[in-house]
């Protein structure tokens, strides 16, 4: 133990003399707002820097509501992550007051962002209520991760953050980004091979809430949410019977309830259409680390790995 510690320091003097500062010291603290940033921050971090995330596992990130202790976390971050297209506007309020000096990163910087009803994005009470007071309107679809190509720009905007803010380690970060960028390249023609092995007309699903609006651009898939069909956020029993009609017209066999979602309508829905739940998609949070989707990669196999089989059908 000792001697790793004295080992260590002694690695960290020379790049420590070079910089000139007290401040090389210590790693680069790196504030994500939502569990799938904070895994793209690791990957290209590594162990250069130390990663918090606020809106961890199995967290909705849309409305959260953070806590004293997430500003003062905030405060002593190099550099501060997030996703942006009104996703984590909570996570902006908080930079502006705990450290508006701070270096910011919007992941999705330079992405040209898909449009989506506004009104029929909701997760929890507090969204179901406001949707009922908005009026539909079109607004930026924020979910651009869930398209494998669109997280490279994501990477390469953390990247950038990353070697401004330690500048000693920009070599690093390049590297990592580069390795990573090789991965994501493979997990997005992985993707579009399992997808192929789906017949066209049957690539279509049914889930709790309109987050894959990008997955659906990307890689041809339709989804079809309950939320996604009326003007109210709360689906009417019209829409309901709609949806269920149209499980059954199109024998749609891909149902899924999700993550940080609440799965009673879905529950119903599938009931009553004769078709059953094929899983649990994580749309806009990881797993936990023990989980089946503790990383961005692992979240995007397994929501594939449960969609393709569902989709042709199978038993
Ligand atoms: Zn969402």
């Amino acid at each position: 133990m000792e001697l790793a510690c004295m080992h260590r320091r002694s690695l960290f003097l020379l790049p420590l003399v070079a910089a000139g500062g007290a401040s090389a010291q210590t790693p680069l603290t790196v504030v994500a707002s939502f569990s799938i940033l904070g895994d793209l921050v690791r990957q290209l971090g590594g162990d250069r820097i130390a990663t918090r995330v606020i809106a961890g596992p199995d967290t909705d990130a849309h409305d959260f509501q953070p806590r004293p202790s997430d500003a003062e976390a905030m405060r002593g971050a190099g550099l501060l992550v997030h996703n942006g297209l009104g996703f984590d506007a909570w996570f902006d309020r908080l930079a502006r007051t705990a450290g508006p000096n701070i270096r910011r990163v919007t992941a999705t910087d330079g992405i040209e962002p898909l449009g989506m009803e506004g009104h029929a994005h909701n997760h929890g009470s507090t969204d179901r209520r406001r949707g009922h007071a908005v009026p539909p309107r079109r607004v930026a679809d924020p979910h651009a991760w869930q398209d494998v190509r669109l997280v490279q720009r994501y990477v390469a905007n953390i990247a950038a953050g990353l070697a401004a803010a330690a500048p000693g380690d920009a070599a690093r970060f390049q590297a990592n980004l580069a390795a990573y960028a090789a991965r994501l390249e493979a997990l997005d023609a992985w993707v579009r091979a399992e997808i192929a092995t789906v017949p066209e007309a049957r690539r279509v699903a049914i889930t709790a809430h309109d987050a894959f609006g990008y997955f659906s651009a990307a890689y041809g898939v339709r989804f079809l949410a309950p939320q996604g069909l009326s003007s109210a956020a709360e689906p009417t029993p019209g829409d309901v019977g709609r949806l269920i009609r149209q499980i059954r017209a199109e024998r749609i066999t891909a149902v899924f309830v999700e993550s940080a979602a609440n799965p009673a309508i879905l529950s119903q829905i599938a009931q009553e259409a004769g078709v059953r739940i094929r899983g649990r998609l994580f749309a806009d949070a990881l797993s936990p680390p023990d989980g089946p989707a503790a990383t961005y990669e692992a979240m995007m196999r397994h929501n594939v790995g449960l969609l393709v089989p569902a989709m042709r059908g199978d038993a």
